[in-house]
């Protein structure tokens, strides 16, 4: 794996356009330009590292827009040690952005081909700390419960209760909402014991579908 000049110099136009849209603040931006995200395409495709654009990756996903990545990011308003639950780990691109901001992160995949492939690759890249699980995050993952941030990359019919059981009081929910075509980003924080919210709802943003118990599995049957 290697990152030359030309890639360092692709990666800084990219940043100084998400600086320029104003998607979100220097910890987050910074923290960006820290991860190689050629790291993540195929040599093929190594063009479209550092476009501001979704990519597809294996198992018809996606690695998310950079500046969709930004914008989730910044809404958590991740704060040193915060234990954050990322739900997609998809690429892993996102993931490295979490762990470069010092999370204590644990991040499930549904799909077991994904998930071998993002554990390899961020370990590699040399990034030892995460946890990576198999499984359906739509049902979060009590094991390590409760988060003060979660964090959902793929589009959800609803908010999925168990997340709001497994997130700590004042701890914050990103998830996008709505149909399969469009969803808008919701910023859910968790005000009492009795899981009482409030929410702030963003743009519209449109995600692979969320799978599993709570996602859109729920809805076809
Ligand atoms: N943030 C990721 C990145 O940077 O590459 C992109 C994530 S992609 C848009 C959404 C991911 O969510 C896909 O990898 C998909 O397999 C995964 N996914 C969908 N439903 C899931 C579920 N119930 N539990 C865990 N992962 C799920």
């Amino acid at each position: 794996m290697e990152d030359s000049y030309k890639h360092k110099g692709m990666r800084a136009k990219l940043i100084e356009h998400l600086y320029a849209k104003n998607v979100a603040g220097e910890e987050v931006l910074e923290a960006m330009r820290r991860v190689p995200r050629h790291y993540f395409f195929e040599s093929a495709f190594l063009g479209h590292a550092y476009e501001d654009k979704a990519f597809p990756i294996a198992e018809n996903q996606t690695i998310s827009q950079p500046s969709t990545v930004a914008f989730q990011t910044e809404l958590l308003d991740i704060q040193e040690g915060d234990t954050v639950l990322e739900i997609g780990t998809g690429s892993g691109y996102q993931t490295c952005i979490l762990l470069e901001m010092d999370t204590v992160l644990t991040t499930i995949e549904i799909s077991p081909i994904l998930y071998k492939n993002a554990r390899l690759l961020v370990k590699k890249i040399g990034y030892k700390k995460a946890n990576f699980v198999k499984g359906d995050g739509s049902k979060g993952y009590p094991m390590f419960a409760p988060y003060q941030k979660i964090l959902v990359t793929a589009g959800a019919p609803h908010v999925p209760m168990p997340l709001i059981h497994q997130l700590e009081v004042g701890g914050i929910l990103v998830i996008p909402v709505g149909s399969a075509e469009r969803q808008q980003m919701l910023r859910i924080t968790k005000t009492s014991e009795k899981n009482e919210t409030t929410v702030e709802a963003f743009d519209n943003f449109r995600f692979v579908p969320l799978q599993g118990e709570y996602g859109w599995h729920e809805i076809r049957k």
